[in-house]
Order: C-alpha cells, then structure tokens, then sequence
C-alpha cells in the first residue's frame, strides 16, 4: 500500500512538472520590454515598448506576434514568431505594414521583407490592429 501512494505521488509530481513545463515552454520574449496587447488561443501579440517612435500624427512600433503552434502561413514547424513593424496613422485611424521578419522557435530568421511603400488600412473598431494603436499611442 505504502509503495502504491509512493508511486502515485511519483505521478503526481511527474505530471505536475510535465504540465508547467508545457505552459512554461512559450515565448521566450522578455516581458519587461514586450508588452502583451491582445491574445487568444492562436496567438499572443505584444508591443516592443522600447522602440515606438512617432513623427507628428504617425506612430511606429513593432508588434511580435507569438505562434505556440503554426499559423494560417506557416503549416509545419509549429512555434514561432512574427515580427511586424507597424506604421499607424492617428488623423485617420489606418496602419500599414513597413516590414516583418518571422522567426522559428530558436529565434532563428525564416522570412524578412521591407515594403517600398506603406498601404494604410482603416483599423476597424474593436480589433487587435485597434489594441495595437491603443498601446503604441501610450508609448509615443
Ligand atoms: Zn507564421
């Protein structure tokens, strides 16, 4: 009976520490510069607050986008990590994206591309592009 609550309690340790290494083995972003903006059971997308600039009514800040498994552009290689340098808009409420770069877990690039010219897009009400504008208006 004693070896049976022993081996019991060994499972019960094993699957304690199997579980928190699960949600522990996420972002690797440091969460003193990354500012968590919106998430849901797909992504986290958080604000690099360091590095938010803005010229009169234009905010830019990069936004990284965490993918704990793969996403609608990546189907294989599950965790990783979209980079996002936005260009915001506040007169008219639209953003543009200037350039990503997209990493896999072990922060390795995959994928980078500068645009020559910004498309704004109006930011719809209640969206994370909103949230996003939110945030990176506190920091400007
Ligand atoms: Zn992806």
């Amino acid at each position: 009976m004693l070896q049976l609550k022993k081996i019991v309690f060994i499972l019960a340790v094993f699957f304690t520490v199997f579980l928190s290494s699960v949600s522990f083995a996420s972002c690797n972003l440091d969460q003193n510069r990354w500012e968590l903006v919106a998430s849901n059971n797909k992504y986290s997308a958080y604000l690099d607050t360091q590095t938010v600039k803005s010229f009169g009514n234009i905010a830019e800040a990069w936004i990284c986008w965490y993918f704990p498994s793969n996403c609608q552009f990546h189907t294989t290689g599950g965790e990783h990590y979209h980079y996002n340098l936005f260009a915001i808009n506040y007169i008219n409420n639209t953003c543009g994206l200037k350039s990503y770069v997209n990493r896999d877990r072990n922060g390795s690039v995959t994928d980078s591309h500068i645009f020559p010219n910004v498309d704004y897009r109006p930011i719809p009400p209640g969206t994370v592009l909103e949230s996003i504008a939110i945030a990176a208006k506190k920091r400007t």
